[in-house]
């Protein structure tokens, strides 16, 4: 494990002080070489994980759908449509559901486009799925945590996009079209 992410596992925990089992206090423990928080009392481990995301490639002719976001981190850059997945939700319900969400589109999941390891959201360690999809229905609005819904050419891009896993996803799709 990376120093960088040897100080996430300190620094992201930190709302959390007690044992959710059994409320003793959460102390820091070494486990091999991974850092994790424990509890004395009754042994509970709080395990890290990343967290998994969708988004979706959308294009209409040589244009990407875009959307601008809402909320921080990166309020008022634009990304893909994307969020998080729902405990037990499949990838595909999830993916479904955002891209309603922020855009009021209705779309048919295509193929698997890109999975990254994204690295520089503050709130936690994202792994990205990003599908291609077919938008088969529904007027452009922005909704839920997007401002602004908007397609793209791929020469005129918005000045700040949020998010490494994004900028890569936007420039793969643009190798395609072009
Ligand atoms: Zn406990």
């Amino acid at each position: 494990m990376s120093d960088f992410w040897k100080e996430q596992v300190y620094i992201n925990p930190h709302d959390f002080k007690y044992c959710p089992k059994c409320g003793s206090k959460l102390k820091i423990k070494n486990e091999g070489d991974i850092p994790r928080l424990m509890c004395a009392t009754c042994g509970f481990i709080f395990y890290q994980n990343p967290i998994p995301a969708v988004g979706a490639v959308l294009l209409r002719g040589n244009k990407i759908l875009l959307v601008k976001r809402k909320y921080e981190p990166k309020a008022g850059d634009w990304c893909l449509p994307a969020g998080f997945l729902e405990y037990g939700e499949s990838i595909i319900d999830g993916l479904v559901r955002e891209v309603k969400e922020e855009t009021n589109l209705d779309i048919k999941p295509g193929k698997l486009f890109q999975v990254c390891n994204a690295m520089d959201d503050p709130r936690t360690h994202v792994v990205l799925v990003v599908y291609r999809g077919e938008i088969v229905n529904g007027n452009l609005k922005p909704g839920d945590d997007a401002l602004e819904a908007e397609f793209f050419s791929f020469d005129s891009l918005p000045e700040k996009i949020a998010f490494t896993c994004h900028i890569w996803a936007i420039e793969a799709a643009k190798k395609e079209v072009n």
